[in-house]
């Protein structure tokens, strides 16, 4: 999706502002991300006798960890696992094209070339 990150120092301006359009172009859809992780954990339910209480425990079963915003674990049903899986991967992609575009413009600023 992103191409290879190069030496932006060694980048003319022109191809700067090039691969900053692309890097833009690679964020398009802002809606199906998720940031945080997917993450496996087993429970103890609680209920008098059950074997969870002294042996092992249920699961283990798939949670989402949001990185920050709604705390706490979201139980993440087995249909929706593929789904949150593409979602945290867009996030992490996003991500990346951000730190690079801002990377970028700092280096567009330090040569005063910033628009
Ligand atoms: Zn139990």
């Amino acid at each position: 999706m992103i191409p290879h990150k190069p030496d932006l120092l060694l980048l003319p301006t022109r191809e700067l502002l090039t691969r900053r359009s692309g890097l833009a172009a690679c964020i398009g859809e802002l809606e199906l991300v998720l940031l945080g992780s997917l993450v496996e954990q087993t429970r103890r339910c609680g209920k008098e006798g059950c074997r969870c209480s002294t042996d092992r425990p249920h699961g283990p079963y798939p949670y989402l960890s949001p990185r920050r915003g709604n705390a706490g674990m979201r139980y993440v049903p087995t249909v929706m696992v593929d789904s949150v899986r593409t979602f945290l991967k867009r996030g992490e992609q996003i991500e990346a094209a951000l730190a690079e575009i801002s990377a970028i413009n700092v280096e567009l600023l330090a040569r005063r070339h910033l628009e």
